[in-house]
């Protein structure tokens, strides 16, 4: 089944939960940074959330909004019960901290699962693992590698990994090539997330019954990029768009979904 055709099958079986609950579940999108990146992140949220049957309110603030004003906001939506979580969308402005906003937001209603109390995972590795789960990927015993170590996808990645008790390797900017290429060529799962395009490209070898997960996005004259040239020639490889982002996506209402549960 394609990322398309699974995510249209969640989706589907959201909405009939949805419709099975007493009151509606409810989240709020924090914009403060403009960009054209955000916009369209959020635009694909409301989206979903319409689909959804979920409430769903932007809550735009100026660019020139400080720390405190949104620190205030956050501790509003917080301790108030008008959502049952929220997001603030990164990438901030430079006068904000983000790790300060993401260490704000309570564990109770951060659903992008940032906080380190969070119950949570974080909407990109948990949306993985789901499909990685879904379409049946042997994980037990299996050589994971994770390209990547950023605190939202590479290390949760490996975590989540390494619960299903894969041998989990992490890689980064500083291993070199020939440890790279000698893991890789080992690899049953490669997970990378670097924000390189085309870094995994023929002049690594992949096993043929390998799985490529490319979260990468990067802008490029020739539209969006992954960090996978096409077409490596492995079992399973996730395209880039139409791959981990939908996913992604789709993890943002699950985990809405665990935080309402009880209420
Ligand atoms: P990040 O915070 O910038 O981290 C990038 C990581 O890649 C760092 O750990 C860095 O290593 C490593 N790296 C950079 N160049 C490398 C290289 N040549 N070889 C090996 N490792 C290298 O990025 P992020 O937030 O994790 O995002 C990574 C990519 O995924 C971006 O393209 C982003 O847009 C995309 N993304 C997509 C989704 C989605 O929903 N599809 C969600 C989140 C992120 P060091 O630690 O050594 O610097």
């Amino acid at each position: 089944m394609t990322i398309k055709e699974y995510v249209l099958k969640r989706k589907q079986e959201i909405k009939q939960y949805v419709s099975c609950m007493q009151k509606k579940p409810s989240l709020a999108i924090v914009q403060v940074n403009d960009d054209p990146a955000s916009n369209a992140y959020i635009k694909g949220k409301l989206k979903d959330a319409e689909e959804l049957n979920i409430n769903a309110k932007l809550i735009k603030l100026p660019q020139s909004t400080t720390q405190e004003e949104l620190l205030t906001l956050i501790n509003k939506l917080n301790n108030g019960d008008n959502y049952d979580g929220f997001i603030v969308q990164m990438p901030l402005p430079n006068q904000i901290n983000e790790e300060a906003i993401k260490l704000a937001i309570s564990p109770k209603k951060d659903i992008d699962g940032f906080h380190p109390l969070s119950t949570l995972s974080p909407c990109t590795p948990k949306g993985i693992m789901n499909y990685l789960k879904y379409e049946n990927v042997e994980l037990l015993g299996k050589n994971a590698v994770v390209i990547g170590r950023s605190n939202i996808v590479g290390k949760p990645m490996a975590k989540l990994l390494l619960n299903e008790s894969c041998n989990v390797t992490i890689l980064h900017s500083k291993t070199k090539f020939e440890d790279m290429a000698n893991y890789i060529k080992n690899a049953d799962i490669i997970v990378v997330a670097i924000g390189r395009p085309g870094f995994l490209d023929k002049r690594f070898n992949y096993k043929p019954d390998s799985v490529i997960v490319d979260v990468g996005i990067s802008r490029t004259d020739e539209g969006l990029k992954g960090d996978a040239i096409k077409d490596l020639g492995v079992k399973i490889q996730t395209p880039v768009p139409g791959g981990v982002g939908l996913l992604t996506r789709l993890a943002l209402y699950e985990n809405l979904l665990e935080l309402t549960k009880g209420k």
